[in-house]
């Protein structure tokens, strides 16, 4: 897996960089010459259907596993962020 990199200079961003931005929605800023990148609307698809099916995906589970309200928001939420750790390597950029 290979994270995005700027398309003027070519280097590459870091993960947190890229995760900061996921979690904000917004346009990634290069620290090395400025230039700011948006995101594809792919990339903004794909992070909210990955978020919602994991979140649907997690209420299945707890169910069967029959955990109690509090355990299965915590069981979500962790499953959710774990998962979200993958979000920097599906980045691609706006045409
Ligand atoms: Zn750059």
């Amino acid at each position: 897996m290979k994270l995005a990199s700027c398309r003027s200079c070519e280097r590459s961003f870091t993960w947190s960089k890229l995760y900061k931005s996921l979690w904000k929605l917004r346009d990634v800023q290069c620290e090395h010459c400025q230039q700011k990148h948006p995101l594809s609307l792919s990339t903004k698809f794909r992070v909210h259907s990955i978020s919602y099916l994991t979140a649907i995906l997690g209420l299945f589970t707890a169910d069967k596993l029959g955990l109690s309200m509090l355990e299965s928001a915590i069981f979500i939420l962790l499953l959710t962020l774990t998962l979200s750790l993958f979000y920097p390597f599906i980045v691609k950029w706006k045409e």
